[in-house]
């Protein structure tokens, strides 16, 4: 990468992680998978209960692996051959897991965190519940504010979702949002994280890489 673009990064990176700082939550820079998953050893206790939302950022970097091969407690919503019951009764056991991890759609270089949910049960317990979320995100998912945040979600993020999701969506024919009302949308919740009340409850990992939408 030019010289120029790593100094530019570097600097947005170094602005996020401050502003997540006075927010009460904590910011990690890792330049590669590798370096992540060491980050994580060292954040996820051996034993503990540990729950994931919806992420394609922790497919690609090995997260979802790391976690099923490891001495840990692994609320596997991925699990082969589970029922939609089974995957209903994880999303309620996330909310008493002792670290849930999952990415963001966007990471403002002011420290908020901005995700769309269909059914909430990504967004819900990074609200509440776990003792710790650890949010991994690739540099593509820095934005400079909400503005930015939420165009990049509705005209990139949530229409490649759906399309993930082999939804029956306008965006899946178009490639942008419409903003629908289909029954089938997967807009359905909008959340901006602004803070915490526990300190460093929640952990943004920022990897050195584009990863996910
Ligand atoms: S609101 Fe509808 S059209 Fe827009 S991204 Fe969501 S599902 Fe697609």
């Amino acid at each position: 990468m030019d010289n120029d673009i790593t100094w530019y990064i570097d600097k947005q990176i170094e602005k996020t992680i401050n502003a997540l700082e006075k927010r009460n939550m904590k910011g990690i820079f890792v330049k590669d998978e590798q370096e992540l998953l060491e980050v994580l050893k060292s954040l996820i206790q051996e034993n503990s209960i540990v729950g994931v939302g919806d992420s394609v950022t922790l497919l690609e970097t090995g997260v979802l692996d790391f976690l099923r091969k490891g001495n840990y407690v692994f609320l596997d919503k991925y699990r082969e051959g589970i029922t939609s019951e089974e995957k209903k009764q994880i999303y309620i056991q996330n909310f008493t897991a002792d670290t849930f991890l999952c990415s963001t759609n966007a990471l403002t270089e002011d420290g908020e965190l901005y995700n769309i949910d269909g059914n909430g049960s990504r967004v819900a317990p990074m609200i509440y519940g776990p003792k710790q979320v650890i949010i991994v995100a690739g540099i593509n998912k820095l934005v400079r504010n909400l503005e930015e945040a939420e165009r990049r979600v509705r005209n990139y993020a949530a229409p490649l979702d759906a399309k993930r999701l082999n939804k029956d969506t306008p965006c899946t024919k178009l490639g942008h949002c419409v903003n629908c009302k289909s029954t089938n949308r997967i807009c359905n919740d909008f959340v901006t994280i602004t803070g915490q009340f526990v300190k460093n409850r929640i952990k943004v990992i920022i990897v050195a890489k584009t990863l996910g939408y």
